[in-house]
């Protein structure tokens, strides 16, 4: 499993707020604190990778738990077996970091690197963490298309768009499942529906619009216009 290095990730505090709140955190039903992760989440794939998922951030009992995005929680028990299916995942099954899965062409992070209350990172949380996703996507030297995983994501990578002239205004690529923008640089954003439990259950997100938004990033992958 390989992952970008990130400096001063592990250990980062500059989110007291965030910092305070995984350090206080109960266990989960029938688990105990030492079972969590509890700390800044690295993303993880192919270094190679021409597509790279941005989430929104750790899920509590996912990746706060297992310090792998969208392992071991519902999220990530809907989104690999699509992602096996589509041929970016080695194994259906993400369950811890141990467990062999390798990505295919595909970077998988999230906007902010730790588990805010209530998934709601502040304003301010977004841009102390932006300069990792900056990071990480400066790295992967293939990257044709991000796909933003749900609004806060889409709406922070905007930001780092913005700061860096890929787009003017905002409003110029705005949210939805399956929208695409083309930045300045040629590269890609594709927005998607999060494959939280509740999306899932609630019928806004399943398994036909995820693997078709997944061939979609094929064909931007390999250079043709959709
Ligand atoms: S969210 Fe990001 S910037 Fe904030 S403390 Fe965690 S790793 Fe650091």
């Amino acid at each position: 499993m390989a992952r970008i290095k990130l400096n001063g990730l592990q250990g980062c505090r500059r989110c007291a707020r965030l910092t305070e709140f995984i350090g206080q955190l109960p266990p989960g039903k029938g688990r105990q604190r030492d079972d969590y992760h509890n700390a800044p989440v690295n993303g993880f794939g192919d270094l190679q990778a021409r597509v790279c998922l941005v989430g929104l951030a750790p899920g509590a009992h996912g990746a706060n738990r297992t310090g792998r995005p969208f392992t071991g929680d519902g999220a990530g028990l809907f989104m690999y077996p699509l992602l096996h299916q589509a041929g970016f995942a080695s194994q259906p099954d993400a369950t811890a970091v141990n467990d062999g899965l390798e990505l295919q062409d595909l970077y998988i992070t999230n906007a902010v690197k730790c588990l805010p209350p209530e998934n709601k990172p502040n304003a301010d949380e977004f841009s102390n963490c932006r300069p990792y996703l900056v990071e990480e996507l400066k790295t992967l030297k293939n990257l044709r298309v991000i796909i933003s995983l749900g609004h806060g994501a889409h709406k922070s990578l905007l930001r780092l768009f913005q700061a860096r002239g890929l787009i003017n205004r905002l409003s110029e690529a705005p949210f939805g499942h399956g929208a695409v923008h083309r930045l300045t640089n040629g590269l890609w954003l594709v927005g998607c529906y999060h494959t939280s439990r509740y999306n899932v259950q609630t019928g806004r997100m399943n398994n036909v619009m995820f693997i078709d938004l997944l061939k979609q990033v094929k064909t931007l992958a390999q250079g043709d216009n959709v």
